[in-house]
C-alpha cells in the first residue's frame, strides 16, 4: 500500500510500530512530489535534504517515538510562515529571496513534536486572495480537476493534501482561506479561533483576522495538529492564554442532544443548487445522529463582504509599508534617490492585488474618509460578532456551506476582484467575529468537484466544531475518494 494516501494518526501508529521508518516515508513523499507536482504546483521549494536527514535522525532514535506527538510525520507549510534558513516567499516577488533568521511558533511547536517539512506551499501573495491565481510564481491547479483553481489563499496547502503530497500541512486564515481551499480540494481545514494560535512568524496580512492552523486528510489529524500548534506565546500579544483542552479524545463524544443552528442568510443567491443539496443532506445526516436542528438568523451576514473588504486592506496597507527595499526583499538598484528607490522597488515587487489592497486600505485610513469607512465597518464587524453571540445563546454550534460554488476555472474570475471577493461572503462573517470554523467533506458536484460543509461554533470551542466534524465524518464517506492523478 502506498504509505502517501495515509492519514496522520495512521501513519503514526506504523511509525510507532516501526513498520515503516521515517527516511523511507519522507522518500515516498519526496518521489511522489516530483512525479505530480510539476503538473500541481503546490510547492514552492522543497526541503528534500533536510528532511531526509532530520528523518534519519528520527530512526535512529532508540528511545520510544510514541511520545513525540507527530514523529516522523512529513507536513508541508503556507509560504507566509517564518522557516529559519528557508526561503519564505509569501507567494511575492518583494520577497523572491527572503530567508527568515527564525522560526515562527507553530514551526518550532511542530519540530518539537517530531514533524518533518518537505517544503513550503503556494499561496496567494501575502494571502490575498481566493483562488491562488495571485501568487507571484503562477497558480496551483486543482487536484480534482487541473483546469480549475484549488481555492485560496492556502491553495497549494490544500492541493498539497489532497494529492497526497504531503500528510497534512498549515494554511492561514484571514477571511476563509483555510476553510474553502479545503471544500475546494475535498479535504479538512480548521481556522482556529483568532488568539488560539501564536503568530509569532506569520508575516502579517490583516492582523486583527489572521490565524494559522490545519488543512488534513480527516477531522482526527486536524484535532492532532491543533493539538500541537494551539496556546499562549508570550511572543504574541493577542494569543489567547487559556489552557488548550485534549482535542483528540473529545471528538469521539456523539453529538446526540446538539442543538445545530441553519443560518437561513448563509443560502444566498446565486448559490449553487448543488452545494445547496449537499449541504441540505448533510443537515439532515446530523439530525438523524440525533442533533436538533434549528434555523436562526445573522441579520448583518450582508455587510460581511463590505466590511472585510474595507478592515483587511487598511491592515494590509499599514503591515506592508514596511517593504520598502531597505529591510527586506527586493530593491532595485539603479534608483536615483531614496524615494524613487522605494517607488520603483514595490511597483516591480509587489503583483497588481496587492497594489490594490494597499491603494484600497490606504484610501479608507486617509483623513477625510476615515470615519466614513474604516470606522463605519469597525462598528459594522461588532454588529456581526453580536450576531455569532445571539445565535450562540440559542444553539450550541452552527452548520453552512463554505462557499456558494465548487471550484471555478482557472481565469474565470481572475479579472474582475468584485466578483473574486463576493465569492467569500460566508467565510468573511466568522473571521470578522474571531471564532473558529471548520470544512468537512460533504460530498461532490456532477462534475465531480468536492464540496464543504462549514461548522462554526463559539470563541474557543475548537473542540466542539471538531466533533460535530468527526462524527460527521465516521458516518458518511465523502472524505474518502481521491483525485485521479
Ligand atoms: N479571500 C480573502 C481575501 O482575499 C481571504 C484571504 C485569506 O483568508 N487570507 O482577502
Amino acid at each position: 500500500m502506498d504509505p502517501t494516501s495515509l492519514t496522520i494518526h495512521e501513519l503514526r501508529d506504523r511509525l510507532i510500530r516501526k513498520e515503516i521508518g521515517a527516511r523511507e516515508l519522507t522518500r515516498h513523499f519526496l518521489d511522489r512530489i516530483e512525479r505530480l507536482d510539476t503538473r500541481l504546483h503546490a510547492y514552492l521549494a522543497l526541503q528534500g535534504e533536510t528532511a531526509l536527514r532530520e528523518a534519519e535522525r528520527l530512526d535512529r532514535r532508540s528511545d520510544d517515538l510514541g511520545s513525540l506527538p507527530l514523529a516522523g510525520i512529513p507536513l508541508a507549510i503556507k509560504d507566509v510562515i517564518c522557516t529559519r534558513g528557508v526561503r519564505t516567499t509569501c507567494g511575492s516577488r518583494i520577497l523572491e529571496n527572503f530567508v527568515p533568521p527564525y522560526d515562527g511558533s507553530v514551526i518550532e511547536k511542530l519540530r518539537n513534536a517530531g514533524a518533518i517539512f518537505l517544503g513550503k506551499a503556494n499561496m496567494d501573495e501575502f494571502a490575498m486572495g481566493s483562488s491562488t491565481e495571485n501568487s507571484g510564481f503562477g497558480p496551483t491547479r486543482n487536484p480534482w480537476d487541473p483546469s480549475r483553481v484549488p481555492g485560496g489563499s492556502s491553495g497549494g496547502s490544500a492541493a498539497a493534501v489532497a494529492a497526497d503530497l504531503c500528510a497534512g500541512s498549515l494554511g492561514t486564515d484571514t477571511g476563509g482561506s483555510i476553510r474553502q481551499p479545503a471544500s475546494f480540494c475535498g479535504v479538512v481545514g480548521l481556522k482556529p479561533t483568532y488568539g488560539r494560535v501564536s503568530r509569532f512568524g506569520l508575516v502579517a496580512f490583516a492582523s486583527s483576522l489572521d490565524q494559522i492552523g490545519p488543512i488534513t486528510k480527516d477531522v482526527e489529524d486536524a484535532a492532532l495538529l491543533l493539538q500541537v500548534i494551539a496556546g499562549h506565546d508570550q511572543r504574541d500579544s493577542t494569543s489567547i492564554s487559556m489552557p488548550v483542552p485534549d482535542y483528540v479524545s473529545g471528538i469521539r463524544q456523539p453529538i446526540k442532544g446538539l442543538r445545530l443552528g441553519i443560518p437561513k442568510e448563509y443560502f444566498v443567491q446565486g448559490m449553487s443548487p448543488e452545494v445547496e443539496d449537499a449541504v441540505r443532506t448533510a443537515i439532515r445526516k446530523c439530525e438523524e445522529l440525533g442533533a436538533e436542528i434549528m434555523e436562526v438568523s445573522l441579520p448583518h451576514t450582508e455587510y460581511g463582504v463590505a466590511a472585510y473588504y474595507i478592515i483587511a486592506p487598511a491592515e494590509a496597507s499599514s503591515n506592508l509599508a514596511r517593504y520598502d527595499g531597505v529591510k527586506y526583499g527586493l530593491r532595485v538598484s539603479n534608483a536615483r534617490d531614496l524615494l524613487s528607490m522605494y517607488r520603483q522597488s514595490r511597483s516591480r515587487g509587489f503583483g497588481p492585488e496587492v497594489k490594490r489592497r494597499i491603494m484600497l486600505g490606504t484610501y479608507v485610513l486617509s483623513a477625510g474618509y476615515y470615519d466614513a469607512y474604516y470606522r463605519k465597518a469597525s462598528q459594522v464587524r461588532t454588529l456581526i460578532r453580536q450576531d455569532f453571540l445571539d445565535a450562540f445563546e440559542r444553539c450550541d454550534a452552527l452548520l453552512a456551506p463554505v462557499a456558494p460554488i465548487p471550484a471555478f476555472k482557472i481565469g474565470e474570475k481572475s479579472d474582475d476582484p468584485l466578483q473574486m471577493y463576493l465569492s467569500d461572503v460566508l467565510t468573511l462573517p466568522a473571521s470578522l467575529a474571531g471564532i473558529p470554523g471548520i470544512s468537512v467533506p460533504c460530498g461532490f458536484s456532477s462534475e465531480g468537484l468536492p464540496i464543504g460543509l462549514q461548522i462554526l461554533g463559539p470563541h474557543l470551542r475548537e473542540d466542539l466544531i471538531l466533533r460535530i466534524g468527526y462524527q460527521y465524518e465516521q458516518h458518511t464517506e465523502h472524505h474518502l475518494p481521491r483525485p485521479a492523478l
